[in-house]
């Protein structure tokens, strides 16, 4: 699933292959796609000039010339692409003579949704040793699910709050509350660091449906990452172990040598 350091690249080449043009056509191709029809947003988009690109956390937001904005949510596989063609384009905007596409193979990516509370995005001053504290403070919930809720920190998935756990030397299935001070200090600068990693080399792309930028070019936070998607840790080499607690139903890997 994109997460900040994925859709800030799509946002960035979005951002300057199109502000300032029009968007002269509007054409639904899959529209079974959606969980709700999206004729409102995607009509919202049909003649608007496009002042930019913004984004917050996790999503990417069209902000248009007189127009309210319109809000992009990637899901777990989606894709905007400059030209691109796939099996599952499913609405294509022609925007100064390109085509931008946005493909989506399975069903989770969403326009014209509303933008939720989020909580401040790690790469923000808003965002400190003291706020994590106080977000891990007295919780028993595991420290990654509490990392990757988008209400109390925006941006982090299951990649990145896995390479901040292995960066601090944290084990992800512990209990939010348990943190020691010191350990939360370096967990909160580790979460900056790994993100300001991801948005420097352009996103992870780590398996063929994988992330790609929107000219179809890979990132390469993968060549960084200590634990995620790997078998032995980056650091030590010792074999990843998986966390018997269940953390949103998805595979936390942690070493135990280098995380406590
Ligand atoms: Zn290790």
């Amino acid at each position: 699933m994109p997460e900040l350091p994925e859709v800030e690249t799509v946002r960035r080449a979005l951002d300057a292959r199109l502000r300032g043009r029009t968007v002269s056509a509007v054409l639904v191709r899959r529209p079974t796609f959606y969980r709700r029809p999206p004729a409102a947003a995607l009509r919202a988009l049909e003649g608007a000039t496009l002042r930019g690109f913004s984004r917050r956390g996790k999503y990417l937001i069209a902000e248009l010339e007189g127009r309210p904005s319109v809000v992009f949510h990637l899901g777990m596989s989606g894709r905007l692409t400059v030209g691109g063609e796939s099996p599952h384009v499913r609405f294509e905007l022609t925007v100064g003579g390109e085509s931008l596409r946005f493909h989506d193979s399975r069903r989770f990516g969403r326009v014209g949704c509303p933008l939720p509370a989020l909580g401040p995005e790690p790469l923000e001053p808003a965002f400190d040793a003291a706020y994590l504290r106080k977000v891990l403070r007295g919780r028993s919930a595991p420290v990654k699910a509490l990392l990757m809720d988008q209400r109390l920190i925006a941006g982090l998935g299951n990649i990145y709050a896995t390479e901040a756990l292995h960066a601090a030397g944290v084990r992800p299935g512990r209990a939010g509350g348990s943190l020691r001070r010191a350990e939360s200090e370096r967990l909160a600068a580790a979460c900056r660091e790994v993100l300001r990693l991801g948005v420097e080399l352009g996103g992870a792309t780590l398996d063929d449906e994988s992330f790609l930028d929107p000219l179809g070019r890979p990132g390469r936070m993968q060549e960084r990452v200590r634990v995620y998607g790997r078998d032995a840790c980056g650091d030590c080499g010792a074999p990843l172990l998986d966390t018997r607690r269940s953390i949103g139903g998805r595979a936390s890997l942690y070493c135990p040598s280098c995380q406590r």
